[in-house]
């Protein structure tokens, strides 16, 4: 599924598709608010508009396009028996994240992509 970009013009009715709503509140600029993108639309004639701003975009998955609010995460952890006991090794640790909706596993491009900070992977 397309998304709404930023200075693009659009027919109004395709615009409010595009968010994942049916009709368009009018107020002169063009409000679109739907369950996959909220964008204001300045009213160009002829049923065409032009997004202004966007308010909220849905995040989509890189590899399937699925609108996403969730990834899976699972952490892989080598532990290591030394000194009579077991301890985590921290340089044998690392992440895989994957798309709930196609199962796909996301790298470190797509998490980029889909602007999930550093601080939380
Ligand atoms: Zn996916």
């Amino acid at each position: 599924m397309e998304k709404p970009e930023l200075g693009k013009s659009y027919d109004a009715g395709d615009l409010a598709k595009l968010c994942g709503e049916e009709e368009d509140i009018r107020y002169g600029y063009y409000a679109f608010v739907g369950d996959r993108a909220t964008v204001i639309a300045q009213d160009e004639g002829n049923d065409i508009v032009k997004v202004t701003e966007i308010i909220r975009n849905r995040p989509e998955c890189p590899k399937c396009e699925a609108p996403i609010d969730s990834i899976y995460t699972s952490r892989t952890v080598q532990l290591v028996y030394s000194s009579d006991k077991w301890s985590e090794e921290q340089a044998d640790r690392y992440n895989n994240y994957g798309c709930p909706e196609c199962g796909e596993e996301l790298s470190v491009e797509d998490l980029d992509e889909l602007g999930v900070p550093e601080e939380g992977r």
